[in-house]
Formats: C-alpha cells, structure tokens, sequence
C-alpha cells in the first residue's frame, strides 16, 4: 500500500488509482526560454523517483505526461526581441519562437538524460503551442458558463465569481494555497499575466498581443451579450496545463499531479478553478509537491542568480549521477541545502556502496535470500511511506555493509545454495538501481 502526502488534504493518504493497475501521472514541465537550474532538477527528479516507485516498486502501468512551456513573456521577450525575427510579420515571429524554444527544449532533454530521465519513460511530452485550440476550448467553455469575462482584448478568469460558487458547492479557492489574499500581488506569475483585471485576483486565461509579439487568432463568443469577436494574442500560462491534462488522458479526474511547491499558488490553484469552471471537473485526484532545493538557506532561483547548471556542477567536478544520487537519497518533502559538503558526501556514499557491493560479488558469498528479502521489505515500506527515501537508503547501505563484511564466512554453503541466494542477491540490486536510477 503507497501512502502519499496530498497537498490539498495536507496529510498523507492512501494512494488508490481510477483504474485499477494503471496510474495517470501529470508534472509541470520547464519554461523553455533558458538552462533549467539544479532546483528545477530536483522537481524533475522527484517525479521520475514517484514514476520509478509506481512502476518498479508498486507494479503499475504509469502514463506519465509532463508539458514543455514553449510561449510565455519570457520566451516571447527572449526570442522576438533579440533580432531573431527575420522580418515583422507573425509567420516569422511565430518561427523565431519555435526555433528558439526548440533549442532550450532539447539542451532540457539532454540535461534530463545525463540524470537518467530518458524520453521513453513518458507517455506524452506535449508542447503548449500545439494545444492552443483545447485552449480557445477551455476558455470558451469558461466564459460561457460565466466565469470570465473579456477586457481589452484579454480574457481573465473571474475569481470572486468562483469563489462564491466554490463556497455554495462545498469547496474553496485557496484550498492548495496557505494563500495570503493581501499579498497577492508579489506573487511574480500572477502580476506579470494579468492587468487590467476587475479584481486584485483574477488571472488572465488568454492575453492580447502587445505591439512585436507573435499572436494567435481567437474567435470567441461572449454569450452575455451574443457578440462574436476575434482576439489576437496567447494563452495564459495556467490555461496551458489544464487543457493539455483534458486532452491527453483517458481518465479525468487523472490521479497524479506533481510539481514545486511554488506552482501550488497560484499556478496550481489556477488549474483546479479552471478545469472545475470548464469541465465542471476537479483535474487530478492527488497533488504532490516537492520542497526547494536551497543554496546558503535561499531557494535556488533564477530570480536571485543564485543557482547552478548541471554542466556548472560538473565543471565543479560533480557527476550528474552524483547530482541525481544525491537529490533522490534526500526526502523530497524537506528544503534541502546544495553546497560542495553535501554533494560530496552523496559521491562517497555511491562510492562505498558500490566497493561493498563489490567486495560481496568478488567473495562470492552472497547474503541468504531470506536476509535479502527482509531488507528489501523494510525498503519497500520506507518508499511506500510517501517516498521515505532516505530511510530506503540507510537501510539499503547498512544492509550491503553488514553483508561485506559477514559474507566471506558463507563460503561453506553448496553451490546451488550459492546460485539461488546469487540470483536474488542481483534482483535486489538491480531493483534499487531501478527505483533510483542510479548504476551500482
Ligand atoms: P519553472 O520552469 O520555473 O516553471 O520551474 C520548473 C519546476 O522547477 C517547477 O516544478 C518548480 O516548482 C521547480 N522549482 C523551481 N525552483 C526550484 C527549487 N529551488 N527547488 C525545487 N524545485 C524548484
Ligand atoms: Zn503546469
């Protein structure tokens, strides 16, 4: 049984999927306009850990989606207003932005891979600009079920509006939050995607071209007064998940949302009062978030310029095995702090390992099948218990290095004894090398 901590419920829960066997997974992706940092890295490696856990350790056939931003103000500021655009017209726009994210999405891949996150493991990787018409769908459904209205060219979700009909309902906005209402505004996503908006709350779910920018047509009706209009612009960002979610699983409610746990206000927040005022469906079932990855007790940020790459790292003399160990061993609900001292102490970890486990294979004296099976059963309820990986880990290495040392005296035992006990000794290995993704 996988026990999870959700968000929402702000406690941990028995994890049980729509369908029985398979899991719909869903995680927020990068904005493709720059190198992810080793904090995004840690949201990254998180979700393939749980994949990993659901997949290997629990048995499940996972689809897991996770969606690649290729248009917001930032890609739109760094690809249209750097002298890419071969002329002025939308066509080529439109192309600088595509070439320009295509760039940053596959440097994102290849970062994804160096920490043994490989493309197959996905089931869809979906780029936002391909969903824009769900999007106009979703908006429209929004509008015409009044939860929006139109501003200057704009479309923003009416928050208040919702609010109330959340409370007659039963539910609330602000249920993912721990959200201060009053301080709304310093919340960077929600300022820079809505102006003009009726109250301090509300969010933009399609936003007009401003004079430069590369634009899509929207022909949208407003019911209220029956008028047809076209608007030229882009999605908002929230709109982005909650239509590539609705279009991609079978399922909906899916059962899985992962993501930092910065997305949970307002970015998260945004995509249930979305779905549930489109779709009239809450989106996911479960919402998990992991914590930051701090740098001298500070979230590492783009923000702040206080972060790192992965090729930064490796300059350093860090492998991203190293990286990768070192971010799956930590639990992923806890800040954790990057700095040389604690990556160096992830390698010497690995490095230990790896000699005991060796020093085990080259004696030939494997651990019993039963000592293998009780270990691997005190792992499997440490990761059943929400990922508890660092309690995995401890005892994983205390069992390797209790075993090279006692192995040597099993030599006595028959031969086939020796085969059996081989055989589940390797399974086991192999087995925490799968649900890390790290090589022993
Ligand atoms: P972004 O491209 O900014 O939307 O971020 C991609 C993912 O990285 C999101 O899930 C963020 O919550 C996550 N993230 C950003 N900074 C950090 C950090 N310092 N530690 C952990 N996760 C982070
Ligand atoms: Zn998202």
């Amino acid at each position: 049984m996988l026990y999870l901590f959700d968000s929402r419920k702000k406690e941990k829960v028995e994890f049980i999927p729509v369908k029985e066997g398979e899991v719909s997974f869903y995680s927020c992706g990068p904005t493709v306009y720059d190198r992810v940092h080793i904090g995004n890295l840690r949201a990254f490696i998180f979700s393939d850990l749980l994949y990993r856990w659901l997949k290997n350790g629990c048995g499940y056939s996972v689809q897991w989606v996770m969606n690649i931003t290729d248009v917001d103000d930032k890609t739109i500021q760094k690809s249209c207003f750097s002298g890419m655009c071969k002329d002025s017209s939308n066509l080529s726009r439109l192309s600088s932005l595509s070439s320009f994210t295509k760039g940053y999405s596959d440097l994102f891949f290849k970062d994804l891979a160096k920490v043994s996150i490989v493309k197959s493991s996905f089931f869809s990787l979906p780029k936002a600009t391909d969903y824009i018409e769900e999007m106009k769908t979703l908006i429209q459904n929004i509008l015409d079920n009044d939860f929006a209205y139109i501003s200057d060219g704009s479309v923003y979700f009416d928050v208040l509006r919702y609010s109330e009909y959340a409370k007659k309902n039963g539910f609330e906005y602000g249920q993912l939050g721990h959200v201060d209402f009053d301080k709304m505004e310093e919340t960077k996503r929600v300022s820079t995607d809505s102006f003009d908006t009726r109250s301090d709350f509300d969010f933009v779910l399609w936003k007009a071209k401003k004079e430069g920018e590369p634009f899509w047509s929207f022909d949208i009706v407003d019911k209220k007064n029956g008028e047809s209009v076209c608007l030229y612009g882009r999605p908002g960002w929230h709109i982005e998940c909650s239509a590539m979610e609705k279009a991609l699983f079978n399922t909906f409610p899916f059962d899985i949302h992962s993501g930092g746990v910065d997305l949970c206000f307002p970015h998260h927040e945004d995509e249930i009062a979305q779905s549930r005022a489109g779709y009239g469906k809450d989106p996911a079932r479960y919402w998990v978030h992991n914590e930051h990855l701090m740098i001298d007790g500070k979230k590492m940020s783009k923000s702040l310029g206080n972060f790192y790459t992965l090729e930064d790292l490796e300059k350093k003399g860090f492998s991203p095995e190293v990286v990768r160990f070192f971010l799956v061993i930590n639990n992923y609900g806890k800040k954790i702090n990057l700095s040389d001292e604690s990556l160096s102490g992830a390698g010497k970890m690995l490095e230990r390992l790896r000699k005991n486990i060796k020093k085990i294979i080259d004696f030939s004296g494997y651990p019993s099948v039963d000592l293998c099976e009780k270990s691997k059963k005190k792992f499997e309820k440490a990761m059943n218990d929400n990922l508890n990986s660092p309690i995995a880990i401890a005892e994983f290495f205390g069992f390797i290095k209790k075993m090279s040392k006692v192995s040597s005296l099993e030599l006595a035992v028959e031969s086939d004894y020796i085969e059996t006990n081989k055989k589940k000794f390797d399974e086991y290995i192999l087995f925490v090398e799968s649900v890390f993704g790290v090589k022993l």
